[in-house]
């Protein structure tokens, strides 16, 4: 991770830069972050720069072996930490970071170190657990601090959500944050300092984070997915409340859209067909179920996202009845799946579906069983679509 591609402003850039050149590097640093910033990725950039082999001015090489390494959260001397707990694989009482981080790296590189906590909690689907960095994860950093680094440069530990350090193994790491090793840095990242110890905060160097303008996310997510338009990233960037890791993620990836219109298709030519009371094999209900089990497997954010899409496709297609193509744009996929169902949609039966899909979206964040909610909206969709007597 370079500096060139955090999405901070520059100014925070280069008083972090001044901070290295000056050899005046604070040993124990707070990122303050606001929703959405980019704290992780603005800790591993100045990791990369301090232990890169040929820094610019301005920047790390990225070529390096140690900034390769950095890239892939593999370096030796860099030690992450972040909330961990007990899953299907591992005890509570054995939970650590170091367990998880496997995990974590995959979990980093997908988002391009864009990361938030609530996709974190889906990934150790810890929704109903509560995720600490605990007493092990501390003693280990005691461990480590009291080694040499491997390659004779700093060691660099970077907490990421660092106010979920529990508040009985906080104190473990006073001393250790007060009297480092030498060449130590301890980079904590926080959205909420106000969840922290005092003696935490004061032995730390707070670095604050700008909130991000709305021209600032525009160009981020223009350079981080180059075929989207830019009517769209203006849009995007409008309704993100600063926060870039929202409006990137409002931006659903091409795979995930495919699958969700698939599946939309098929669920509803079966409620369709079972409307019209055709014979049972031809509603193949037995399909529509695999279509159930398989969003029910999906995590429960990606699950909010499905019937969103699926709320924004019912509005498409009602709008695309009236409209020759110049207004509303489709894809050729789209186009195909409004073909076969556009008889179905009208406007009576968009907005009780619309209502429908609002009550599965909160039924599904209060943990219900998506499997029998989806069932249940199957049959109250067909009774949308079914002549009254
Ligand atoms: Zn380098």
């Amino acid at each position: 991770m370079q500096f060139k591609d955090v999405i901070v402003s520059q100014e925070l850039k280069d008083r972090l830069l001044r901070q290295i050149h000056d050899g005046r590097i604070s040993h124990a640093q707070l990122f303050t972050c606001q929703p959405g910033n980019d704290g992780f990725a603005l800790a591993i950039a100045m990791a990369q720069y301090i232990c890169c082999e040929h820094p610019t001015e301005t920047d790390s090489c990225g070529g390096c072996p140690s900034c390769k390494q950095i890239a892939k959260l593999e370096h030796p001397d860099l030690h992450l930490y972040f909330p961990n707990c007990g899953t299907k694989d591992v005890k509570s009482k054995d939970c650590e970071s170091m367990l998880f981080l496997n995990e974590f790296r995959s979990f980093v590189s997908s988002n391009n170190f864009h990361i938030d906590l609530t996709d974190w909690l889906n990934i150790l689907d810890g929704a109903n657990k509560q995720l600490t960095i605990n007493i092990r994860d501390c003693s280990q950093i005691i461990n480590q601090n009291s080694t040499r680094s491997y390659r004779g440069g700093y060691k660099i530990y970077v907490l990421w959500c660092a106010d979920r350090l529990r508040h009985d193994a906080a104190p473990k790491l006073l001393k250790t944050l007060e009297e480092p090793e030498d060449k130590s840095l301890f980079i904590l990242i926080t959205e909420h300092p106000d969840q922290m110890l005092n003696t935490i905060l004061s032995r730390t160097q707070s670095v604050k984070f700008p909130q991000l303008s709305e021209k600032e996310i525009e160009e981020a997510l223009l350079k981080e997915f180059p075929d989207l338009d830019p009517e769209t990233a203006r849009s995007l960037a409008i309704h993100a409340d600063h926060n870039y890791i929202k409006a990137r993620k409002s931006y659903p990836n091409d795979d995930l859209s495919e699958q969700m219109l698939a599946d939309f298709r098929e669920y509803m030519q079966s409620v369709i067909l079972y409307a019209q009371r055709q014979p049972l094999e031809k509603v193949d209900y037995a399909h529509a179920r695999e279509v159930i089990e398989k969003i029910a497997a999906q995590s429960r954010e990606i699950q909010k996202q499905y019937f969103q899409f699926w709320q924004e496709l019912a509005r498409k297609f009602l709008l695309s009845k009236a409209d020759d193509g110049t207004i509303i744009k489709m894809t050729p996929s789209e186009q195909q799946t409004f073909e076969l169902l556009k008889g179905a949609f009208s406007l009576k039966f968009v907005s009780q579906m619309n209502e429908a899909l609002d009550t599965v979206i909160r039924q599904i964040a209060r943990n219900g069983n998506t499997s029998l909610i989806l069932t249940d909206l199957y049959f109250q969709l067909a009774s949308f679509l079914m002549p009254k007597k």
